[in-house]
């Protein structure tokens, strides 16, 4: 167990107001609506929740600076213990009203406000191709969604006359009172009936039924960022399902994901493809044409080029976010060896066979013919001019 003090980062003698203050930074620093999805941060959040709410009690203090953890525990005092989030949120919900997160937040998901509910954000997963990628791309798409009711303009209400809620009063919010270990804990609710918007239509929209938005389509226009890679979330906001009533709309969130490609790979900003020689190419060198994303490149293959031989083409990959700057595109080079020979071919190759040079430099050693091997690349090149 850890220490409260040192959670918050106070010294034992901090006042009232300096433990409130600590309390206040790290309660913004790891808040969740900050750290979406960072279940680390939740934790921290919970942990310094706790040892807020032991310090800043004065009974529960002082039974912890005199006897520590254990004094806490066998004391009629117990220290709450936050398994959740909602349950940190519903604790200091009924110690500070809402003068605490509140004004630190605004109003949140998890502060009590006649609010009508914004509407879902809707997520979708799009396949782009690496040329897609290369030069960034437009693309529309049709998605299903809740749209606002024309017919009312999504009030839900024909004429725009509105009564309190009769579930809520108003509030917008029902409560739930559930006993815990620190007494009473008072549950906030959005209302079912009016979606927290605390008022209902006096007559209905037709069209909608009072919701004021219907199940329909729409066209959605998506630019995918040069150089995006799978698990890029592109938000757009407001395109996602409208909300009840006139509520805000959610957002439409899309999931990039870069489909395989036939024939290149892609590692970061590079791309890696093969090219295979004939085994002529390989010995005497030749330039081929080789496709990049960027359309085809010639490429020069040395003499003596062995299978397995990298040539990097500079600047021709994936563009880098934020930068000017493009990744390479690496081919990786190998070497077709024939499957079936002519009798004219079969006796070349085997004449080749006797030839010192057609051996690796560590398995011709013996062989005699050094000065043959020096004078085959001079051969070779007066061959080929
Ligand atoms: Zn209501
Ligand atoms: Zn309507």
């Amino acid at each position: 167990m850890r220490d409260y003090y040192q959670i918050l980062g106070v010294p034992r003698t901090a006042t009232a107001e300096e433990i409130k203050a600590a309390y206040r930074r790290l309660a913004l620093q790891y808040h969740p609506d900050r750290n979406p999805g960072n279940p680390e941060a939740e934790e921290r959040f919970k942990e310094i929740a706790e040892a807020y709410a032991v310090l800043s009690d004065p009974e529960k203090r002082r039974l912890y600076d005199r006897y520590g953890h254990a004094g806490l525990q066998s004391s009629g005092s117990p220290v709450p213990h936050f398994t959740t989030l909602e349950d940190v949120f519903s604790y200091f919900a009924n110690f500070f009203a809402d003068d605490f997160f509140g004004d630190l937040f605004g109003p949140s998901s998890h502060r009590a406000q006649a609010t009508a509910e914004r509407g879902t954000d809707l997520r979708i997963r799009l396949r782009v191709t690496l040329e897609e990628i290369a030069r960034g791309a437009e693309k529309t798409l049709e998605i299903s969604r809740w749209n606002v009711c024309q017919r009312c303009g999504g009030s839900g209400s024909l004429g725009g006359q509105f009564s309190p809620c009769p579930q809520c009063q108003g509030r917008g919010e029902v409560q739930q009172v559930s006993r815990s270990l620190f007494g009473h804990v008072i549950q906030l609710f959005t209302c079912p009936s009016c979606s927290g918007s605390g008022v209902i239509p006096r007559s209905p929209c037709p069209e909608c039924g009072g919701e004021g938005r219907l199940r329909g389509h729409a066209t959605v226009a998506i630019r995918i960022p040069p150089g995006a890679v799978t698990g890029t979330q592109l938000i757009l906001r407001g395109e996602g399902n409208a909300g009840r009533r006139g509520a805000p709309a959610g957002d439409l969130i899309v999931l990039i994901e870069e489909a395989e490609h036939p024939h290149f790979r892609r590692e970061g900003a590079d791309i890696h493809a093969s090219y295979t020689l004939s085994f002529p190419e390989a010995v005497l060198g030749t330039t081929v044409e080789v496709p990049t994303l960027w359309g085809t490149v010639p490429l020069t293959v040395e003499p003596g080029t062995q299978p397995g031989t990298v040539i990097r083409l500079s600047g021709q990959g994936l563009p880098i976010a934020d930068t000017r700057r493009r990744g390479d595109h690496y081919v990786h080079l190998s070497v077709y060896i024939p499957e079936t020979l002519t009798d004219e071919e079969l006796n070349l190759i085997e004449r080749l066979q006797k030839s010192p040079n057609f051996y690796p430099p560590d398995r011709r050693a013996q062989q005699p013919q050094e000065k043959r091997r020096d004078n085959f690349w001079k051969r070779v090149r007066k061959a080929r001019s």
